[in-house]
Formats: C-alpha cells, sequence, structure tokens
C-alpha cells in the first residue's frame, strides 16, 4: 500500500479522497488553488500546498504545478479524482515518467480508450454492440453523407476526442450534414486540439445506462452491475439511480460481460465506466470513461463496495479484495446533483456566499459535499455543490426518502437546482421508472 498520496483536485471529490485515503492509513497532500484557499476541507489532509492561481488553467489543470507539488511533498502516488486532468494521457505518462503513480489506467490504456472512433473499434473487435456508424474517423463531408444514406437520418456527429456532450452535432439530411460535419470539426479542434469526428446513428431518445467496472494488475476485471442515467439536461446528468429500472437480469448480464470484455481488451486497471445507449432489448456501447465518475455513490450504496479504496488498492499494485461471484447488490439508491446554478436562467452558474444551510439526516440518507452555511462558492470551476445520494430497499421507498430528503434541505444565498430535482422525483413518469433521455424536454419547459 502506498504511504502517501496527493489529491489533484478540489470540493466534494479531494474531500472523499482524502477520506478513503484516512481510512486505509495513507497520508495525505491536497493542492489547491487561490480560489479554494481556507476551505476547511484542506485541513483533513496532512499537507496543503498551493499550485497557483484560481484559474484552473494555471492550478488544477498545469502538469509541471502538480508534478511540482507531488515531487516537493514526496508522495507514492496522485489521484486525479474526476474532471480536470483525470482523463489526460500525458499526465498519466508524466506521472511515471517522474515515478508516481497515477491513480488510474495506464496512459497506453487512456489513449486507446479516450479516443472514442479508436474504442469504438476495440469494441467491435471484442463483440460488443456499437451504434451503427462510421468505421473510424470521418476522411470527408462525402462519407459522411453516404454513410447517413446506408443507416438513415437522423445521425450524429461526434468527436473522436469529445466530452462533456461537446462536439456533438446532429444533422437530420444531406445538406445539415455537410454543415454539422465542418461545426463539429471547428469545435472539437478548439475545444479539444483534434479535429477528428465520426458519424453514428442518432437514436430516437435512448436511454443511457452504464456499466461500472473495476480492474488489477493482476488480470482481475469486475463489473458492479449499471447506473441509470437518462435523465439529463443537453447531455448533462441530473439524477442517476441503479438499478435502472429498463433493464432485464439478462440484458444486466450481457452488458456486464461485454463491458468486461472490452475492458480486458484494452488491459484496464482501475475504476472504469463502459457507457451504453439501450433501446428496448438492445444495448449499444458508446464510451469509456476511464475515471472515478461523479455518481460512483449509487453503486457503493447497493454494493457495499467502496470505490475510492479499492482505486487506491488496485493501483498500488493489490488484488481486487472481491471476485465477481461475490458481488451482490441490495437494495435501490438514486443521487440527485445540486448546482448552484439558477433554473430560471438558464442554468447560468450562480456562485456566491451560502447564507444559510440545513442538510437533510436520517436512514438511508448520504451527502458528498464539502460545503456548509459560511462557505463562498467560488465562480471559478464547475457548478456541482453537493450530490444528495438516498438508499432503501427497493425503488419506491429510495423515492420518498428523496422527496422527504429534498424537502428538508435548505441552502440559502445562492441559486441552486434543488427546486427542479423536487419536481423531477414527483414526476409520474419518473416514479414509474418510464422515461429515457428526451425526458427533460419532454416535460419541463428549460
Ligand atoms: P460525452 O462524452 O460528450 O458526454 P457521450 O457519447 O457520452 O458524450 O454522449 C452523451 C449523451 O448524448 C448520451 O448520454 C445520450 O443522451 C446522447 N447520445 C450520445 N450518442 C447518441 C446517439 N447515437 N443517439 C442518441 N443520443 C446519443
Amino acid at each position: 500500500m502506498f504511504q502517501r498520496i496527493l489529491v489533484a483536485n478540489r470540493g466534494e471529490i479531494a474531500l472523499r479522497i482524502l477520506r478513503a485515503a484516512t481510512e486505509l492509513g495513507v497520508e495525505t497532500v491536497a493542492v489547491y488553488s487561490m480560489g479554494d484557499e481556507g476551505a476547511p476541507y484542506l485541513d483533513l489532509a496532512d499537507e496543503t500546498i498551493c499550485i497557483g492561481p484560481a484559474a484552473s488553467g494555471a492550478s488544477y489543470l498545469s502538469i509541471p504545478s502538480i508534478i511540482s507539488a507531488a515531487e516537493v511533498a514526496d508522495v507514492d502516488a496522485i489521484h486525479p479524482g474526476y474532471g480536470f486532468l483525470s482523463e489526460n494521457a500525458a499526465f498519466a505518462e508524466t506521472c511515471r515518467e517522474s515515478n508516481i503513480e497515477f491513480i488510474g489506467p495506464s496512459h497506453e490504456t487512456m489513449r486507446l480508450l479516450g479516443d472514442k472512433a479508436n474504442a469504438r473499434k476495440l469494441a467491435q473487435a471484442h463483440k460488443v454492440p456499437i451504434v451503427p456508424g462510421s468505421d473510424g474517423l470521418l476522411k470527408d463531408e462525402k462519407e459522411a453523407v453516404k454513410i447517413a444514406e446506408e443507416f438513415g437520418y437522423p445521425v450524429l456527429i461526434k468527436a473522436t476526442a469529445g466530452g462533456g456532450g461537446r462536439g456533438m452535432r446532429v444533422a437530420h439530411n444531406d445538406m445539415s450534414l455537410v454543415n454539422a460535419f465542418h461545426q463539429a470539426r471547428a469545435e472539437a479542434q478548439s475545444a479539444f486540439g483534434d479535429a477528428g469526428v465520426y458519424v453514428e446513428k442518432y437514436l430516437d431518445n435512448p436511454r443511457h445506462v452504464e456499466i461500472q467496472i473495476i480492474g488489477d494488475s493482476h488480470g482481475s476485471v469486475i463489473h458492479l452491475g449499471e447506473r441509470e442515467c437518462s435523465v439529463q439536461r443537453r447531455h448533462q446528468k441530473l439524477l442517476e439511480e441503479t438499478p435502472s429500472p429498463a433493464l432485464t437480469r439478462d440484458m444486466r448480464k450481457k452488458m456486464g460481460q461485454a463491458a468486461i470484455r472490452l475492458a480486458k481488451a484494452a488491459k484496464y486497471v482501475g475504476a472504469g465506466t463502459v457507457e451504453f445507449l439501450v433501446e428496448g432489448k438492445h444495448f449499444y456501447f458508446i464510451e469509456v470513461n476511464a475515471r472515478i465518475q461523479v455518481e460512483h455513490p449509487i453503486t457503493e450504496m447497493v454494493t457495499s463496495i467502496d470505490l475510492l479504496k479499492e482505486q487506491i488498492r488496485v493501483a498500488s499494485g493489490e488484488k481486487l479484495s472481491i471476485e465477481q461471484n461475490r458481488v451482490r447488490w441490495h437494495g435501490h439508491s438514486i443521487e440527485v446533483r445540486i448546482n448552484a446554478e439558477d433554473p430560471n436562467k438558464d442554468f447560468a452558474p450562480s456562485p456566491g456566499t451560502i447564507s444559510r444551510y440545513i442538510a437533510p439526516g436520517g436512514p438511508g440518507i448520504r451527502i458528498d459535499t464539502h460545503i456548509f452555511g459560511g462557505y463562498r462558492v467560488p465562480p471559478h470551476y464547475d457548478s456541482l455543490i453537493a450530490k444528495l445520494i438516498v438508499h432503501g430497499p427497493d425503488r419506491q421507498a429510495a423515492i420518498r426518502t428523496l422527496e422527504r430528503a429534498l424537502d428538508e434541505y435548505v441552502i440559502e444565498g445562492i441559486k441552486t437546482t434543488i427546486p427542479l430535482l423536487r419536481e423531477i422525483v414527483r414526476n409520474s413518469y419518473f416514479v414509474k421508472g418510464d422515461y429515457n433521455t428526451g425526458f427533460i424536454d419532454e416535460f419541463f419547459q428549460l
């Protein structure tokens, strides 16, 4: 096991990593930007190091600053959390060159899977169904049109380096496809420095269901079941639950096996997520997220497996602490993302000081957050400020607990997504489990 690790992130996930490391008896070093100076979660680390100004480009995204901090603090490993440098293969490679373990897959695995067009090819080669579309990158707009005619419109142009819903464009006919092709390339070049795009058939409001996997360096990979993430606004998840109301036992088994096949083919070590779109009984691979995800707690609630601890263990060379046939799933869990955003102003960020804060409590409730009354939400970062996670014996019980917890939750001084989440959990289609990625557009004028 490592002696000392550095947490290269901020906010709730930095706190989550600090807690896991502390329970494992591992010393911690937290880095922070000037925008997070004095944040109380930093007090939980054994050592803290300022890595630069508030702007993340010069701090949480700065490879030289983080590597220097790691060298000064003499750590064995770096946990990147999610976002920032977590899926940056160059960062993972620099860690290795500096003799620091990167808590995540190897840079070779990250390069292979981080390129979505390549990941599709790998999936296809291992009999993991993919959304119909191009074989690799598109050479030009003519090729896009040819493929679209073969599969039928609408189609989706996607950036191979894409993420966070950026670099995607829907096209309904030849003309809009030619435009979408050029726009997506330009957007991908400026956002990701890689203009490569490919085309997929645009499915009609599928469900988004993903499989959590984790692998060790001894060749074992297991899956921990699925997460249903179809409640999305502009391709961004708002609520996640497990188990998915849409999966049969047979689909769950097939998707789990497909995810493991793909992970093994990529020599995957660490925690990861294999994302699929689901239509009826069919599932189609879309991409791998080679990191811990925001919504990992719901899997922890139903399996009682601490994914962060497991990630740190396997990165240090230990074997997975559990075998596939010993994984058990209990009850139902739902997570909602509480963002500092104003739903009445097109979800514009709403930074500022939290004047009053009362968190819900009682049976079945977990809150992953670094905020409290008096905390000032800085304007520089992602607007996620808290995750409310509930667990119940079954789906209806979990929904009831979530309703009550959201009603108890008081966050004043800034605007949050809590009022919208309260409506979502009371929507009759949500309550029935009858929803897909078109749900928010259908029921909410946002
Ligand atoms: P990103 O990496 O940018 O988040 P993803 O490939 O994970 O992009 O897709 C994000 C979301 O976009 C999915 O959850 C789904 O709602 C939608 N989506 C992606 N591909 C398709 C498709 N082929 N047809 C319909 N919807 C899609």
